[in-house]
């Protein structure tokens, strides 16, 4: 459901709380002119009302059966805050499943080049154990005279590496225009770091039915991720995992400098699932495994990581991307840290 208003507070049913106490808070709420966002939890059903503050300031909501507590939404991100649902979110693609307590390991070419080095980095992946298959038609190049993707085609080729595989496709939207290919072909819709803050893009995806990761720009403040998470699951998408790739920095000795402190405070701030791209914040091949070491201690709930069977003759990101002959020891090793965290992969 589309979200029109800003919920500022929060109204918490206990967890003995019937269907019909519930109804009765979202008719109190009506009565006086707001809405109700309702979000069913395991432990306890929220309320989120929206509507003009004072006035809901005013209803005595704590005094209705069945209500625990009620909260004013202080944050200026609502729906994608810890105070609007208790548990975690839980992302879900082809069974393949990210966040409270499942780990995504996902893994592919940075770009599709061609038929081949897609299949051949799909089966490597899947052998070594990866939940989901990462791989951009559509690329974000800082030069337009750089390999620009190969578009419909590549989502093509993606959907052959899935039949082949099982694993679902994680791929870049960068244009509303191309909304319909890609959300048809993909089973997780990426939005691209220097795509955070397109705000009717974010608005498209929010009203699509697949999950959507979304990329944190390299400038972008965590706030403003919460933020741009916010326009999506305001159209009514609430399957969104938020991705931490490395912010720009004056250190120029990695690509970009992972914030690793983003995890704690995300995982702290909201309910939706954290990844970490340790690729692109690395830069160099030889940095990913050790950043990912790092994202899994920290507590992400999946990695993104960029291979290829040939890294040396790669048209994008060649010197970050692991050698697919290496992944499947450093699947290993994940999958051992991950364990070791208390998460299973998803
Ligand atoms: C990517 O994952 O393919 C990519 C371009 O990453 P980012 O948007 O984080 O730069
Ligand atoms: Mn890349």
């Amino acid at each position: 459901m589309a979200v029109t208003g800003s919920p500022e507070l929060l109204i918490v049913m206990g967890a003995t709380a019937t269907p019909e106490q519930v109804d009765e808070v979202v008719a109190r709420l009506a009565e006086a002119g707001a809405d109700a966002h309702v979000t069913p939890g395991k432990d306890a059903t929220v309320i989120g009302a929206i509507g003009d503050r004072e006035l809901l300031a005013t209803l005595p909501l704590e005094g209705f059966p069945g209500v625990e507590q009620v909260l004013p939404i202080l944050k200026p991100y609502k729906l994608v805050s810890r105070e609007m649902r208790r548990g975690p979110t839980v992302i879900e693609a082809r069974g393949r499943r990210i966040g409270d307590g499942y780990f995504g390991l996902i893994a592919g070419p940075c770009t599709v080049e061609y038929r081949e080095q897609t299949l051949e980095t799909a089966r490597a992946v899947n052998e070594a154990g990866a939940t989901m298959l990462r791989g951009g038609a559509f690329k974000p190049r800082t030069s337009p005279y750089s390999f620009q993707g190969l578009g419909i085609e590549g989502l093509e080729i993606l959907a052959e590496a899935r039949e082949e595989t099982g694993l679902p496709l994680v791929t870049e939207l960068m244009d509303p225009r191309d909304v319909e290919p890609v959300v048809e072909t993909a089973d997780v819709i990426q939005i691209g770091a220097r795509n955070m803050q397109n705000f009717t893009l974010l608005a498209e995806v929010g009203r699509a039915a697949k999950p959507v990761l979304l990329k944190r720009g390299p400038s972008a403040s965590v706030e403003e991720l919460l933020m741009a998470a916010e326009y999506v699951v305001r159209e009514g998408n609430t399957q969104v995992i938020l991705c931490e790739r490395g912010i720009r920095t004056f250190e120029r000795s990695t690509r970009y400098t992972l914030d690793i402190g983003a995890i704690p405070v995300l995982k702290q701030e909201t309910h939706l699932p954290v990844i970490v791209d340790p690729s692109h914040a690395a830069g160099k091949k030889e940095l990913v495994a050790p950043l990912a070491r790092a994202a899994v201690a920290a507590g992400a709930d999946g990695i993104i990581v960029e291979a290829h069977p040939h890294p040396e003759e790669a048209l994008c990101d060649g010197p970050q991307l692991l050698p697919t002959a290496d992944f499947g020891h450093f699947a290993d090793e994940i999958r051992a840290l991950a364990s070791l965290m208390g998460r299973v992969i998803g």
